[in-house]
């Protein structure tokens, strides 16, 4: 439990996720993209981070986000509606497979006329597996975000699967590299979406974005 949220910035973040969350859309190109949502956030992760079980476990659906799993999905920007007040949009996972030099480049420009180009999104959470920290693809991703002068946060997975003590050794290491990272927002989170762990603290998190409109 998290001494930066208040219950009642907990209890935003339990109604806000405890209505109805669903799938909206994939969009593989900016000529695809929905129309702007109020509060839109993104989420980015190396393939195998959690970001599914993570969206599923915010949302409480499970199942929700196998949808931008499948193949033919991976290459798309996936729109989920939470409650009808927020936008969710789960990046394509990262760093795994091995594409063409070509596909890669056409996509990174999917990604930073995203980025770039959309109102209400107020932030992106990027998901890093707790165990191994930040790897090199990660890197790479919030150099992106930054060119893009979207704000950002990491949010470490599988907080289950490490000691606390190593928990908190990780978490100081990203807290040092995030300095050098000018749209990064300062406080980690750390996950488990497993234990559910952390998740309201995310809830509540997202919720004040959406609140503070
Ligand atoms: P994605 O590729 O980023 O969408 O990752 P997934 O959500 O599919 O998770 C990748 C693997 O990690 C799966 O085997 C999950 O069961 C596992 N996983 C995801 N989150 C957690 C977690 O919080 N704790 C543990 N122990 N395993 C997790």
């Amino acid at each position: 439990m998290s001494d930066r949220f208040t219950a009642d910035q907990i209890a935003a973040g339990r109604r806000l996720f405890g209505g109805p969350s669903r799938f909206v859309m994939g969009a593989a190109g900016l000529e695809h993209l929905p129309p702007a949502s109020a509060v839109e956030i993104a989420v980015a992760g190396r393939s195998n981070a959690g970001k599914s079980s993570l969206i599923n476990a915010l949302t409480g659906v499970n199942g929700l986000a196998r949808a931008s799993n499948t193949p033919g999905r991976t290459r798309e920007l996936n729109f989920f509606d939470v409650n009808g007040r927020l936008a969710l949009v789960d990046m394509p996972g990262y760093g795994f497979a091995k594409a063409p030099k070509s596909e890669v480049k056409a996509w990174q420009a999917v990604l930073r006329g995203y980025l770039r180009g959309r109102p209400g999104l107020t932030r992106a959470f990027v998901l890093i597996d707790a165990r191994h920290g930040i790897l090199k693809a990660d890197e790479d991703m919030l150099d992106l975000l930054d060119e893009a002068a979207v704000t950002y946060q990491i949010v470490l997975t599988k907080a289950d699967k490490i000691t606390p003590a190593e928990l908190a050794k990780v978490t100081a290491k990203v807290a040092a590299a995030m300095k050098k990272h000018p749209a990064a927002f300062p406080e980690i989170h750390a996950t488990s979406s497993v234990t559910g762990a952390g998740i309201p603290e995310l809830r509540a998190e997202i919720a004040g974005l959406v609140e503070t409109l």
